[in-house]
């Protein structure tokens, strides 16, 4: 693989932020800019907002840009650019989103599975650089993955392999945003976090500080937890646990150089990485387990802009020279 010579524009399409920027060749992020989704607009209006600020960022960057890359929640085509109705867009029914921005920038655009590109991110100038097997969870608003498998990144058929959101932790437990029951998503996501301790809040017996807040986010559960409140620390330590079981089956499956951990739930603290790492320790083989590092993101919280730049050069390389 040779170095990039010009700078990509990244374009990172969430269920609550547009976050975009130009990636240069070293890896660096510039003219970086943060705007709301605001996704009640529907996606021609999103776009619209997402491209003006692509322009602007170029323009910031002053660089020159020779490809778009596009990271967005799945499922996706990734061959197409098409997405089709990600759990956080359900309004996106088979927008050509990289057919649109190739139009729009007038170069080529290429889309990637966000968690994939954090992946690659993370994989390319992050804390899983020189690993030959990756692992990558983002626990956010939902629950991403992706993976380097044999110093490749593992892609799935269409572009959307490596959903390790939704694997079960809980046979016939909570319903998932993918419709079954039991998944990680459906514990370890900011959003069921939250769900979890208001539905707790309200059969609870006992006294507990998140019952006076008028709205519980996962963040609410974690400071809570910190404090003592026992209904408080149960919802916190069976997140834990069940991230702790995951993260295990993912090491014992793949056996990885590296697990990134990313994702607004792992900025909770030290507690979740000491707890992930002996659960690993605990009950892993053995062999997996003295193998693996437990790393928290680096690039956090832009690794899925640099690796949809990654995503894109990577591909306009492949079409170039096959
Ligand atoms: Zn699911």
């Amino acid at each position: 693989m040779t170095a990039p010579t010009r700078s990509t524009l990244a374009l990172d399409i969430g269920g609550t932020k547009l976050a975009v920027g130009v990636v240069a060749p070293d890896g660096s992020v510039h003219g970086l800019r943060v705007i709301p989704t605001d996704k009640h607009e529907g996606p021609d209006a999103v776009l619209a907002r997402l491209f003006a600020a692509g322009h602007l960022a170029i323009a910031e960057a002053g660089h020159d840009v020779g490809a778009v890359g596009i990271s967005c929640g799945g499922p996706l085509d990734a061959d197409t650019g098409v997405v089709m109705r990600p759990l956080n867009l359900p309004d996106w029914d088979d927008v050509p989103v990289g057919p649109l921005a190739a139009r729009e920038f007038g170069v080529p655009a290429h889309l990637v599975n966000d968690a994939t590109a954090g992946m690659l991110g993370e994989a390319a100038s992050g804390a899983a650089v020189g690993a030959r097997n990756a692992i990558y969870l983002t626990l956010s608003t939902g629950v991403g993955g992706g993976a380097v498998l044999n110093g490749l990144p593992h892609r799935g058929a269409a572009g959307n392999g490596g959903e390790f959101g939704h694997v079960m932790v809980r046979p016939f437990g909570r319903r998932c945003t993918c419709g079954r029951l039991g998944c990680l998503e459906a514990y370890a996501s900011g959003t069921s976090i939250a769900a979890r301790a208001r539905d707790a809040v309200a059969s609870a017996t006992e006294p507990t500080v998140l019952a006076a807040l008028d709205t519980v986010r996962a963040e609410d559960v974690v400071a809570a937890a910190d404090a003592g409140d026992p209904l408080a620390r149960r919802i916190w330590d069976e997140t834990l646990d069940v991230i702790g079981q995951a993260v295990t089956d993912l090491v014992n499956t793949f056996e990885p150089d590296v697990v990134v951990l990313g994702g607004g739930v792992t900025r909770s603290g030290g507690e979740l990485f000491d707890r992930v790492r002996r659960t690993i320790d605990a009950t892993a083989m053995a062999p997996a387990a003295a193998a693996v590092r437990l790393e928290r993101a680096a690039l956090a919280p832009y690794e899925c802009l640099v690796g949809a730049a990654v995503h894109a050069v990577t591909r306009i390389e492949e079409t170039t020279h096959v």
